[in-house]
């Protein structure tokens, strides 16, 4: 039956990697969703740059542009790509060191440069300004993801990022709460209102932002405690831990980092999130036939074994009888197939 179950998955581009977790997410309670990369497609833009302490877009650009070209997050990825549409020249960066759910910090012809969230680059500037509160503000409320450049211990700038949902997102929470999941959580490391304004789009109630990534370990214990099987959906180096600590770890196979794809038991092929309640139903199905199968198997001996010392049962009509069930038992458990 779990064979079977495997089987049709990776027919619909679920990839189980072991029986296990296919019974495992038949039973699950809650649901975790990262937001970049899981719900959004992960294909950010950059939609405003905005120097503080610098002449022009353009330099904090290049600045942003050169450690970014090092990083493998997405907003790397947006940045970049912006920075060669302007024609920008890169500048080399070394010492380069990636913290995964913050930002990124570096050196560029010897000065120190950090690009990050607030919580990230706060550490790494020395004052902070009425302006700079101000246009934080601005920018979060229209629901953008923030990142700061900062050079030298001083903001030179900031640089507004928008994602868009991934269609297959709209009504996957509709979905899940027909099919009986009880409780969907967004968790993700971007700030509050850009994760509310997800949430609020795809009906998810309950929202945790500005995670780290052992914040969103942490979150997943506490759900584990109240629903006691759990499963996370992410795609980032980010969400590894949460992925390994959830009872079932799923993540996008094509937007999905290296380490994400490796710690998940489920993958999904081409990040169509509508699979999951397919996969759900499908573990449901598959845990209904085992049952079914192992009551029919059991209930078959007990019957040969009466008949036995009833005394009215012949050598090969037993032999038969006990292998005929199992190859019962066998198509059985092929209706999964379907
Ligand atoms: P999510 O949990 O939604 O997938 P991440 O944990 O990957 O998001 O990132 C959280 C936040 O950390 C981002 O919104 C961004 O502000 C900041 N961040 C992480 N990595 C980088 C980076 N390479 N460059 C700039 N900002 C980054
Ligand atoms: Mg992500």
């Amino acid at each position: 039956a779990l064979l079977s179950g495997i089987a049709n998955g990776a027919k619909q581009g679920i990839l189980f990697k072991n029986g296990a977790r296919l019974e495992m997410i038949g039973r699950i309670r809650a649901i975790a969703f990262d937001k970049t990369g899981t719900l959004t497609l992960g294909k950010l833009q950059v939609v405003e740059i905005i120097p503080i302490h610098a002449v022009s877009e353009n330099e904090v650009l290049a600045v942003a542009a050169s450690l970014e070209s090092c990083s493998e997050h997405p907003i790397g990825s947006a940045i970049t790509a912006t920075a060669r549409e302007r024609g920008i020249n890169f500048f080399s960066a070394n010492q380069v060191q990636a913290v995964s759910g913050r930002g990124i910090t570096g050196k560029i012809a010897d000065k120190s440069v950090s690009v990050g969230n607030f919580a990230y680059i706060r550490d790494h500037i020395t004052d902070l300004d009425q302006n700079i509160l101000a246009i934080r503000e601005r920018l979060q409320k229209e629901g953008r993801t923030l990142v700061w450049v900062v050079q030298e211990n001083q903001i030179i700038g900031a640089i507004a990022v928008a994602d868009s949902l991934r269609e297959s997102a709209v009504n996957l929470v509709k979905q899940l709460k027909k099919i009986g999941i009880e409780h969907i959580v967004l968790i993700t490391g971007d700030n509050q209102q850009s994760a509310d304004k997800v949430a609020e789009k795809l009906g998810i109630e309950e929202v945790y932002a500005d995670l780290l990534p052992e914040d969103k370990l942490t979150v997943i214990q506490n759900l584990q405690e109240k629903y006691h099987t759990v499963a996370m959906v992410g795609d980032g180096i980010n969400d590894a831990p949460a992925l390994a600590m959830a009872n079932v770890g799923i993540a996008m196979g094509k937007a999905g980092s290296d380490v994400a794809l490796e710690t998940a038991d489920i993958i999904l092929m081409s990040d169509n999130l509508a699979k999951i309640p397919s996969a759900i139903n499908l573990g449901r199905r598959a845990n209904r036939i085992v049952k079914q199968n192992i009551t029919f198997a059991l209930a078959f001996i007990g019957i040969l074994l009466i008949a036995n010392f009833a005394g009215d049962i012949t050598l090969p009509l037993g032999v038969i009888g006990h292998e005929g069930s199992t190859v019962l038992v066998t198509l059985s458990g092929l209706r999964l197939f379907k």
